[in-house]
């Protein structure tokens, strides 16, 4: 009977009295079998697994088109449901390529990554918040964009570049917080300079990437916005290529980047608080604010700054030279 197929597929288990369920919606050896299950016992222990009394794990192959090796689902965790999506096709390859230790610890770090998504969600929703605050430039933006000078073609260009901009923000306070919290569930982290100076190099990094694209795209939009100065239709059109591939380059940096950048920010506001501190409740600009603190007592310039101009990438004078692009003349 199929009830009774359904059945061997779902394993449950309890660790310090909280229940875990795992569904296999896909075949995988017992030996990855095996382990994925030690990966999760490893997380069952983590403090931010500790807050959930259930949580169901879903192994499903979702193939190489779906990038993610885990998620989270909005109809899900809306209903409070707390659930874990793993694609088995990444984590095969995984299981593959990395030895036991490795690929438990990985997995374990995976999996503390959407848990800690599922907890901003239960204690702040933090995941809906970020929904609201990305609908809400929308209607203002219509009515300033159509006040536009010049192509009508580049609005929903520009809109788009206002939207990331602000995405940004929101992808490195909820990213950053699910990787650092994540990190800390495996024990990931050192607190001494030497540490912080190499996590501070690798988000620094990532940063300038972004920030060099977001120049590059700004420079090249501000001439596609003049086609008259094109000695022909060709040129204006290669150049309109150009500027759609940096934006798309853009919005791939940004989402891929503000990972890193993010969890360094939490780690070195920690870093330099000395104590443990409880980031669920913080807020996307204070936590901007905080981190710039934070980083003047290390001596080093700022990634990021919110308005201040120090960091390396400065939120205030994004939207500034945004705004600039509206005053282009034909
Ligand atoms: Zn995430």
């Amino acid at each position: 009977m199929g009830f009774a197929i359904f059945e061997s597929n779902v394993e449950e288990f309890e660790e310090d009295g909280r229940n875990y369920k795992i569904i296999f919606k896909t075949t995988v050896s017992h030996q990855l079998k095996a382990d994925f299950k030690q990966a999760i016992k490893t997380v069952c222990k983590t403090k931010v697994a500790e807050k959930f009394s259930r949580i169901t794990f879903i192994l499903e192959n979702a193939g190489y088109n779906n990038p993610a090796t885990a998620w989270i689902k909005t109809e899900e965790y809306k209903k409070g449901l707390k659930i874990v999506h793993i694609n088995t096709f990444h984590l095969s390859i995984n299981h593959r390529q990395e030895t036991t230790a490795t690929f438990v610890t990985e997995t374990a770090r995976i999996l503390a990554h959407e848990i800690s998504h599922l907890l901003q969600e239960a204690i702040v929703k933090a995941l809906t918040q970020k929904e609201i605050i990305q609908e809400r430039p929308k209607t203002s933006l219509d009515k300033n964009m159509k006040k536009i000078s010049g192509n009508q073609d580049l609005i929903p260009h520009m809109r788009l570049v206002r939207e990331y901009l602000r995405s940004f923000v929101d992808y490195i306070h909820i990213e950053g917080f699910a990787e650092f919290s994540a990190g800390q569930s495996v024990n990931k982290y050192s607190y001494n300079p030497e540490y912080s100076q190499s996590l501070y190099k690798q988000a620094k990094n990532k940063m300038i990437e972004v920030e060099d694209l977001r120049k590059a795209h700004l420079i090249k939009f501000g001439q596609v916005s003049r086609p008259k100065k094109y000695k022909n239709m060709d040129d204006y059109l290669k150049a309109a290529v150009e500027m759609k591939g940096l934006l798309k380059l853009l919005i791939k940096k940004i989402k891929e980047n503000s990972y890193g950048i993010g969890e360094y920010m939490y780690y070195q506001i920690e870093f330099q608080s000395k104590t443990e501190i409880n980031f669920i409740k913080i807020k996307p600009f204070k936590l901007i604010k905080k981190y710039e603190e934070a980083e003047l007592i290390s001596g080093r310039k700022p990634i990021i700054s919110f308005k201040s101009k120090n960091g390396y990438f400065d939120y205030n004078l994004s939207l500034a030279e945004w705004a600039a692009t509206k005053k282009v003349k034909k």
